[in-house]
């Protein structure tokens, strides 16, 4: 998955560092990425355009990762602002995590400029990765919206689905974000529910992944479906759902996500509740 980086390591703590020159730059506007060439701007490119303006973000080993925060400075510059689209599939894979976990902390520092209480401009905390309100010190932590992947299950057959009105088309497993005063086996059964119209039993935790491309964390589940299988779709969410035998899913060697993970687990007989619920 995108966050498997291993040898490599991930280091989020909060840090007050000194940029180096070749520590990289995020630098995010409009959901673009400044880039130089095939690799984004560093400390140094930066300079060369004008005076960047840093907050740390994370580093991998000793590869730090600094948001600019004057990048409207930068808009006019020969180094190219592309479509964060590219980082899904980026090599290396830990450049990749490195970029769309910064570019969830700019967006929640973007979105963070002023006190949702009273008003008052939001100031960086020095001692953690938090914003602070100076007047009424609200503070504000990084935005993490949990949300759950479910494999439902019937013997050797699957419920796969693809999502209406996205350019996303391959099939995926049922998904949805919790809602308040949920645990995760409510937001499963409310979510299969609402999606599909089924009851399922016997849910059971299988991995997790962070998936910064909207701000989430996930949460992958199997479970079973409980009684009949006539599949009633929410049309403004599906554009169709169908239980697919293991043999008719694809291979699907794209491991970046945990959905595409999950299905593989399921289609390679890998999935650590094979053998108490199909034998
Ligand atoms: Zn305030």
């Amino acid at each position: 998955m995108l966050q498997e980086i291993s040898p490599n390591e991930f280091h989020n703590e909060f840090e007050d560092r000194v940029p180096k020159d070749t520590d990289y730059v995020v630098a995010f506007n409009d959901e673009k990425l400044l880039m130089n060439k095939d690799l984004p701007v560093t400390v140094s490119d930066c300079k060369k355009v004008g005076t960047p303006v840093l907050q740390y973000l994370i580093r991998i080993d000793d590869t730090a990762f600094y948001l600019l925060e004057n990048s409207d400075d930068y808009l006019d510059t020969n180094y190219q602002w592309e479509s964060i689209r590219f980082i899904r599939g980026y090599e290396p894979q830990w450049m990749g995590y490195a970029l769309i976990t910064c570019i969830q902390l700019a967006r929640w520092y973007d979105h963070r400029r002023y006190c949702g209480k009273c008003g008052t401009p939001m100031v960086k905390s020095k001692i953690e990765r938090a914003m602070v309100c100076p007047h009424c010190k609200t503070i504000e932590y990084p935005k993490i919206c949990p949300a759950v992947i479910v494999g439902v299950t019937d013997g050797d057959r699957i419920l796969v689905s693809r999502y209406a009105g996205r350019e996303y088309k391959k099939y995926a497993l049922l998904a949805g974000f919790m809602e308040i005063g949920e645990d995760f086996e409510m937001t499963i059964r409310r979510e299969v529910m609402e999606e599909v119209g089924l009851k399922v039993k016997n849910i059971t935790y299988y991995k997790s992944q962070p998936w910064a491309f909207s701000d989430t964390v996930l949460a992958g589940f199997f479970c079973q479906l409980d009684g009949l299988d006539q599949i009633q779709l929410d049309e403004d969410e599906l554009q169709e759902a169908e239980f697919l035998h293991r043999e008719d899913l694809p291979e699907n060697k794209d491991d970046i996500s945990l959905t595409a993970q999950m299905m593989e687990a399921f289609r390679t007989k890998t999935y650590p509740m094979y053998e108490k619920w199909e034998e």
